[in-house]
């Protein structure tokens, strides 16, 4: 049995047409028939099966449902999940188990949703192609020599291949938008410290945003509004009021609101077939009402730059706790302390993780920290407030989720550069920590799915569904995914 949203299964659920058990066996049945595809680095079949049984006596006893009521899930493998396997798909902790809750799966948990598992993504979230994952990469959804885009490329597949309903992934500069826009489906980024990051294995701790992944845009707004609000565990978790996403998508108008297209998103790195898709969707609010506005934003091809010295500077800092002695792999190799610490990070890490390591160390070392860190950190401070002030003016930034459609396995892995640019246009909204998304708007002349990307001002993640949700392709014209059998 197929649900196309939560709303659907949920009313099944609740009128007795189907059972959580039969839907969770339904979901583990497609991700067994899915294996060879690697999306999920840990299926938890038994205590699904478990879970779902519980949840249907509860609902036979009378007891009101949760909000997410039967909802089947699947978690990126770098949130914490008690007692569960948390890899981050690096071999570093391959065998590690996390011994608490992240706050984000409490929250989903106490609202009734079922885990199905931990998803596939790049190694400690660095990537845009799911390749650098030492489990594997992932195949795209619609078509298998493609990548499902990254790092929550596991989250991505899952939820565009039917493994699940909806997903968590982790976005430090696009990795739930840009593998969303790859597959099909909807990637929300929420503003930064809307939802707490407490479990979340941090990348860059100023940047690191808990996601979700969903089919459709009313999914997306009901689990934002479980996971969102203040955490005491996590500092950075703001105390801004929650607000009733659902309700403020739904009285979205289109009449008069303006949207701002930045000329520079349409420069010539975009692929033409995407840009007249994002054009003409774009085109198409303007006939229900909305005003299209070009505006500017000037020096946003210093984004990819200032990024990757950031996310660096702070990476190389967040990952010096895995010296073999506190955290998952240690080196049979090693016979002194220093060489502990040096082989078990030399096995334990892949290419790219050691990449940013050296990176970021570089980059806040005595002798550069002037030209590169703090560089850096004024650039971010004029993006800020380039986009507070262009914020003032339209009621959201709008162009395409990433500047080409999904690439084959294999074609960018050589230069990591190359890699870079598939962030061009989600990485300024992590840099100004902004809420944005990615919403499926259609297929491009091969059929591979197109997004358009959103960005809003501050705590603005309600109206910016609803905004999305006039973007959004419908359902009846949703394509199968091909592994969907
Ligand atoms: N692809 C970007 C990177 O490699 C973004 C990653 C992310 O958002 N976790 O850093």
């Amino acid at each position: 049995m197929q649900f196309s949203s939560y709303a659907d299964l949920r009313s099944s659920l609740l009128s007795g047409k189907t059972t959580c058990e039969a839907v969770t066996a339904g979901y583990l049945e497609r991700i067994r028939s899915h294996e060879g595809d690697n999306i999920y680095i840990t299926v938890f079949a038994e205590e699904a099966m478990e879970r779902a049984r519980q949840l249907d006596l509860k609902l036979a006893g009378g007891a009101a449902p949760g909000r997410l009521f039967g909802l089947p899930m699947a978690i990126k493998d770098n949130i914490s999940m008690k007692g569960v396997r948390l890899t981050c798909a690096s071999k570093m902790l391959e065998n590690y188990e996390s011994v608490y809750d992240a706050t984000a799966v409490q929250r989903l948990e106490s609202e009734d949703a079922i885990f199905l598992g931990k998803t596939n993504m790049d190694e400690f979230a660095m990537g845009s192609s799911n390749e650098n994952s030492a489990f594997g990469p992932v195949p795209n959804p619609f078509d298998s020599t493609r990548v499902p885009g990254g790092s929550s490329g596991g989250s991505a597949a899952a939820v565009a291949a039917g493994l699940c309903m909806v997903a968590l992934g982790s976005d430090t500069g696009g990795s739930v938008r840009q593998p969303a826009g790859f597959c099909d489906i909807v990637g929300l980024k929420p503003t930064y410290g809307r939802i707490s990051r407490y479990g979340l294995v941090a990348f860059a701790s100023s940047f690191d945003q808990i996601g979700v992944l969903s089919l459709n845009c009313r999914d997306a707004a009901l689990v934002l509004g479980v996971l969102a609000g203040v955490d005491p565990r996590d500092a950075t978790s703001s105390s801004h009021p929650v607000a009733s996403y659902g309700e403020e998508m739904d009285a979205l108008s289109l009449e008069g609101l303006r949207v701002g297209v930045p000329e520079e998103f349409f420069n010539e790195g975009l692929n033409p077939d995407v840009a007249n898709i994002v054009r003409e969707r774009l085109e198409s609010l303007r006939e229900r009402g909305a005003e299209l506005i070009d505006i500017k934003l000037p020096n946003s091809d210093y984004a990819i730059a200032a990024y990757y010295i950031l996310v660096t500077a702070e990476a190389s800092s967040n990952l010096a706790r895995f010296d073999g002695a506190r955290y998952g792999y240690r080196s049979a190799a090693a016979d002194d302390l220093s060489s502990m610490y040096v082989k078990s990070r030399t096995e334990g890490f892949g290419a790219e993780v050691k990449r940013r390591i050296m990176l970021g160390t570089y980059v806040l070392s005595a002798g550069y920290y002037d030209t590169y860190y703090k560089k850096a950190q004024q650039v971010r401070r004029v993006f800020q407030d380039r986009y507070r002030e262009a914020l003032g003016k339209v009621d959201v930034i709008a162009g395409p989720t990433s500047p080409f459609p999904p690439f084959g396995i294999g074609d960018k892995t050589a230069d990591p550069l190359e890699m870079y640019l598939a962030d061009v246009y989600t990485v300024p909204a992590s840099i100004v920590g902004m809420p944005a998304l990615s919403v499926p708007v259609g297929y491009d002349s091969t059929g591979l799915p197109v997004g358009i990307h959103l960005i809003s001002n501050f705590f603005e993640e309600g109206r910016m569904l609803g905004i999305a949700r006039h973007l959004e392709r419908p359902e009846s014209s949703r394509k199968p995914a091909i592994s969907n059998h």
